[in-house]
């Protein structure tokens, strides 16, 4: 680069400082083109030794033509390698020349600008920060009008941050709220220091509380006075309230818990209490304090820890549930207590089990139940297999649920071979067919029933009767899910009633119809005959001169007389006649569907064989007797048998005393 020539003396001093300046300085033609650069230009800039340079070639941030407008230009201007510089450019007439030159003084202010920068960024960070932290952020001025919010706030109060700016609480929250904030603001200012606050909002429009976590610190101007407040506040309403729900479910477990008829606790890995509820403690008859941090020894008796201990132990070990009956022994009865105990590992984040929870049930009174009732059911089986009678229960769809042995024996069938099986599969359509008729009764009309049932022996085919209970089996709700029926083999004692029964009717001596019967038979016959109008007569007979038999041959000889009576008229009779012993030699005989006519024709047969009757007694001569008749028929207003009988003794009567071995028919 040239030097100019020829230069004054306080040109060279001028040119001196020039040359030795930290200021960046050079000069440049009209175009731009550096005619001078002074050595603290050319170290900055790096410019090439004996290069035409320009302006242009080193500067970015605006063109020459732009600068070396006329005036002079103050500005900045940067270069393409980042560099910053303050310019002022100044016009200068080149002395010898005349021609217009440029003077350029650049000041360096490329580390002011980065600064800035870095400021800029850092308060974008902070910016951005303060607008996404979850807490409210503000500054206020001693009037408590807000200086600053951040972006949570404004959002908060659904504001533009020019709205809020310059307004205080008063405007913004409830007045109840607003206070609240305004006097702990009104302290940082008056203590000057930073103080942290619950501050309660009051209730927002949602109906929720809401309460706030702040600090409130105040700021200083440059004179170190303070005038303004920096606040930041959480809001911890949500927290508060999950707070407040925990508490009132762990109250409400724990209320639970205690009143639980079962003991429930929990042990850490070395067995020691860590909870107990009500129920345990008041079994150990010891309060919660003294329970916590002991072990099974400390609490109970060394037979009952071992055996709580080994369940334990299992858990941890398998770290799975472990169910179990455990016992203890009353520490002053030493009764023997059974516990149904559920214990489950407590899992850590890692899944290995720090503690366990158990549920002890007391299940003695339950046990003691099983019992009697086992033994009750033993007792009732034993009196249901020794039962001489067959016992079964059967669902609604005839199905066998239960059989007594004396049921099986019968059935010449094993219990379960008869269980689950339907009365179909056992006895065939036909027999099923009928004990279903009396088993829907019973389901019906949920009412028990009882009943004589003709039937044959299952295995030898004989006949014989059962009496049969039939009682429905009622749930809860009333209705009938089963019945119970009791068949009694009653075959004996249905025999010996029907020989009770002949017995009672029967007259020993002749094997016919007793006075008593014939009476009952002859009701019967007349009031059918009455019904369908039907003829009806009645003979009566007395054998003649039987005392003289009696007297002559004896008694047995007598009887074997009334026994030939018997024969002789049964030979002369329909099997629709009824015959009867009436008296000691006295016969009555009731002819259905006989007039009058009939019955004299019978009685003069029966007379007439008796008459020519005679029977051997071991004697010379045979025994013979004759007997007389009294007859009558049906007349309209007859009602009992004794309006017949009458008639027929007084026409009997008539028979004797007109000479005996004679029918008469009554009048
Ligand atoms: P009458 O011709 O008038 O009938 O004369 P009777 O002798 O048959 O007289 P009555 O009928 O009054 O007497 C019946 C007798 O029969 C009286 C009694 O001693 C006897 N007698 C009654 N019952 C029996 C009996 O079961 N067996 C025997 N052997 N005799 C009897
Ligand atoms: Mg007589
Ligand atoms: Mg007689």
């Amino acid at each position: 680069m040239a030097s100019p020539s020829d230069i004054s003396p306080s040109h060279a001093l001028f040119a001196s400082i020039v040359q030795n300046s930290d200021a960046l300085m050079c000069l440049c033609d009209h175009e731009g083109n550096f005619i001078y650069t002074n050595p603290a230009f050319e170290k900055k800039l790096s410019l090439p030794e004996q290069t035409q340079t320009s302006f242009d070639e080193f500067f970015t941030s605006t063109p020459w033509a732009k600068i070396c407008q006329p005036g002079n230009w103050q500005g900045e201007a940067t270069t393409k390698d980042g560099l910053w510089f303050r310019t002022t450019l100044s016009i200068a007439a080149n002395p010898n020349t005349d021609e217009v030159q440029y003077v350029l003084i650049l000041q360096d202010i490329t580390e002011q600008k980065e600064q800035e920068k870095s400021h800029y960024f850092d308060q974008q960070k902070l910016k951005s920060i303060l607008d996404n932290i979850p807490a409210y952020v503000f500054s206020k001025d001693k009037e408590g009008k807000y200086t600053y919010v951040n972006k949570m706030l404004s959002m908060l109060l659904a504001l533009q941050t020019d709205d809020i700016l310059g307004k205080t609480d008063f405007d913004l929250f409830t007045q109840e709220a607003a206070q609240n904030f305004a006097k702990n603001d009104k302290a940082v200012f008056t203590k000057g220091k930073t103080i942290r606050a619950l501050e309660d909002g009051g209730i927002d429009e949602y109906g929720i509380e809401r309460s706030y976590l702040s600090v409130k610190c105040p700021l200083e101007n440059e004179q170190g006075e303070i005038d303004e407040m920096l606040g930041m506040s959480v809001d911890i309403s949500e927290q508060q309230r999950l707070e407040k729900a925990l508490w009132e479910s762990q109250e409400k477990l724990n209320s639970i818990l205690d009143n639980l008829k079962a003991r429930v606790y929990i042990k850490d890995r070395d067995l020691k209490y860590t909870y107990a509820n009500e129920e345990l403690c008041q079994t150990l008859q010891k309060d919660r304090s003294s329970i916590i941090g002991k072990d099974d020894y400390d609490l109970f008796e060394p037979e009952t820890a071992i055996g709580f201990r080994t369940t334990d132990q299992e858990v941890f070990k398998n770290q799975r549930k472990v169910s179990r009956m455990e016992t203890s022994l009353e520490p002053e009865s030493k009764k023997k207590r059974y516990f149904l105990s559920v214990k489950v590992p407590l899992l850590n984040a890692e899944g290995h089990a720090h503690s366990l929870l158990g549920i002890s049930t007391d299940i003695t009174e339950q046990k003691r139940l099983e019992k009697r009732l086992l033994r009750n059911e033993k007792q009732l089986t034993t009196i249901l297999d020794n039962l001489k009678a067959h016992v079964y229960i059967k669902d609604v769809s005839s199905t066998y649920t239960y059989v007594n042995a004396n049921m099986c024996e019968y059935l010449g069938k094993e219990a379960d071979e008869i269980i689950g099986k339907t009365d179909v599969e056992i006895f065939g359509k036909k027999v099923s067919d009928r004990f279903r008729k009396s088993d829907r009764d019973v389901f019906d009309y949920g009412e028990q029933s009882s009943s004589i049932e003709k039937s044959r022996h299952f295995q030898t085919g004989e006949r014989c009767y059962f009496l049969s209970i039939k009682a429905p089996l009622v749930n809860d709700l009333g209705n009938p899910y089963a019945l119970i029926g009791i068949s009694t083999d009653v075959t004996e004692q249905k025999r010996l009633e029907n020989e009770l029964r002949t017995l009672a009717s029967t007259d020993v001596l002749t094997g016919i119809n007793n006075r008593r019967f014939f009476l009952e038979l002859c009701e019967k016959e007349i009031e059918r005959a009455q019904r369908y109008s039907k003829k009806l007569s009645l003979i009566m007979l007395d054998v003649d001169h039987f005392k003289r038999i009696n007297d002559t041959y004896g008694h047995a000889v007598g009887d074997e007389a009334i026994r030939a009576m018997t024969g002789l008229c049964r030979k002369c009779l329909r099997n629709t006649d009824i015959m009867g012993r009436i008296g000691g030699e006295e016969f009555a005989i009731l002819l259905p569907e006989t007039d009058k006519k009939g019955a004299i024709h019978i009685a003069e047969r029966i007379r007439q064989s008796t008459q020519d009757y005679a029977f051997d007694i071991g004697e010379e001569n045979p025994v013979s007797f004759t007997a007389s008749f009294g007859l009558t028929s049906l007349e309209d207003g007859d009602k009992t048998p004794d309006d017949m009988l009458k008639r027929a003794d007084i026409a009997l009567y008539d028979a004797k005393t007109l000479g005996r071995n004679r029918v008469s028919e009554s009048t």
